[in-house]
């Protein structure tokens, strides 16, 4: 297999990683734009930049008016605050939402685009970023894509270049100490995801699937400690290093037909992301075996289970599933079939298939 692997991201963790580190904050200038949502201010991850900028004698502006499934109105509010305030890079605090809004608010302080955020080619004029991860599942804080709701599309898209990744990020599992359970599991089996997509990308290597395993590894016993309501500090630690192992991967990867087909559930539904690969993922391995036997086989090792088992398991982590039409699902496999992810994937996938995948999931 040819492929190439890159991730330009200084990776710090541990505990109190970001006071450990005030140095690295210092080296952006004398401004920031701080881009967060509301838990931030909850979790400890705010105060802990805060008290690091301000002994850097750095200022700062906060903007905390990131929703779930970040909008383009969103970010470019974003980024006139920071162009307001001459921020001269952007720390990034929160889930995915945060991490994604602040990347196209640092690319639009800089960048003016005409017409649609979409469609614009993105230069590499980008305000630095350092993210700083509240939830264990996009891997956003190592990747350079940023996604965002595309109502003229109805779905959610990824906007990416290289100058979207953060120059670094900081893990630091205590600020996820008082995530709701239904929002970790959500997580953790949209990092799950992650690392099974890149193991079925046709860009998969062998770096990224060593990543990709080991990932695996760390959510596995994770996600069966979470089934048996046991969560510690290590566990915090090792979800938040899993998922970003597998941001890694899709990095490099890219993620299947899983993501196309969750974004409808998403857009339409408003089901969180991670919920969605989760509904999605189990039926989706199960045609992929029909379909490359073998390489879903080494999947299944690296999940450390087979396919039914794994599918029971996420089935009683995701509890009782929504229910949709025949209509709804032919037009979401219709929609997933135009998504660019599809030709991404190993195997073939027709619309039929992924009908096929979505009433298996919602059966
Ligand atoms: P999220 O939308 O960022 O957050 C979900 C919820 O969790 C929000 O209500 C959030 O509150 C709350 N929350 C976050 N951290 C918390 C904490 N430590 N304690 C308590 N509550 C906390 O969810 P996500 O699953 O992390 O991110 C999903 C987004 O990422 C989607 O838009 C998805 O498309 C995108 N994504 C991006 C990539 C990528 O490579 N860039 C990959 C996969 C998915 P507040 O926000 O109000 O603080
Ligand atoms: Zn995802």
């Amino acid at each position: 297999m040819n492929y190439r692997y890159f991730v330009p991201v200084e990776v710090y963790g541990g505990e109190d990683c970001v006071c450990g580190h005030a140095g690295v904050f210092a080296r952006y200038g004398g401004r920031a734009l701080i881009v967060t949502g509301k838990s931030s201010a909850k979790n400890g991850a705010l105060s802990d930049v805060c008290s690091v900028l301000e002994r850097n004698g750095q200022r700062y502006a906060i903007f905390d008016a990131v929703p779930q499934n970040p909008t383009v109105a969103c970010v470019e509010a974003g980024a006139a605050l920071a162009r307001e305030t001459g921020a001269q890079f952007v720390v990034a605090i929160g889930g995915g939402s945060p991490m994604d809004a602040a990347k196209a608010i640092a690319m639009l302080a800089r960048q003016d685009v005409k017409g649609n955020i979409f469609s614009h080619e993105i230069g590499e004029d980008v305000l630095p970023m350092l993210h700083i991860p509240t939830t264990a599942g996009t891997g956003s804080e190592v990747t350079q894509y940023a996604i965002l709701t595309n109502d003229e599309k109805q779905t959610k898209t990824s906007i990416s270049a290289p100058s979207l990744f953060p120059k670094a990020a900081f893990l630091d599992g205590k600020y996820m100490r008082d995530l709701p359970l239904e929002i970790t599991v959500n997580t953790a089996l949209d990092a799950v995801s992650h690392a099974v997509e890149g193991m079925l990308s046709v860009r998969a290597g062998a770096l990224s699937d060593a990543l990709a395993r080991e990932s695996l590894r760390l959510l596995r016993g994770e996600l069966a400690a979470i089934g048996r309501g046991d969560r510690t500090a290590l566990s915090r630690q090792n979800l938040l290093e899993g998922a970003t192992l597998a941001g890694m991967v899709i990095a490099n990867t890219g993620t299947t037909p899983v993501h196309g087909m969750g974004y409808s559930l998403t857009y339409f539904h408003g089901i969180a992301h991670g919920r969605a690969n989760g509904l999605l993922l189990p039926s989706f391995l199960k045609a992929c075996a029909r379909k490359i036997p073998e390489r879903t086989a080494q999947i299944c090792a690296a999940l450390g289970t087979d396919i039914n088992s794994f599918s029971e398991k996420v089935a009683a982590l995701l509890g009782p599933r929504e229910r949709f039409t025949e209509g709804e699902l032919r037009a979401y496999a219709a929609r997933a079939a135009q998504n660019k992810n599809v030709k991404n994937c190993l195997a073939e996938f027709s619309q039929e298939d992924l009908f096929g995948v979505l009433c298996e999931a919602f059966a």
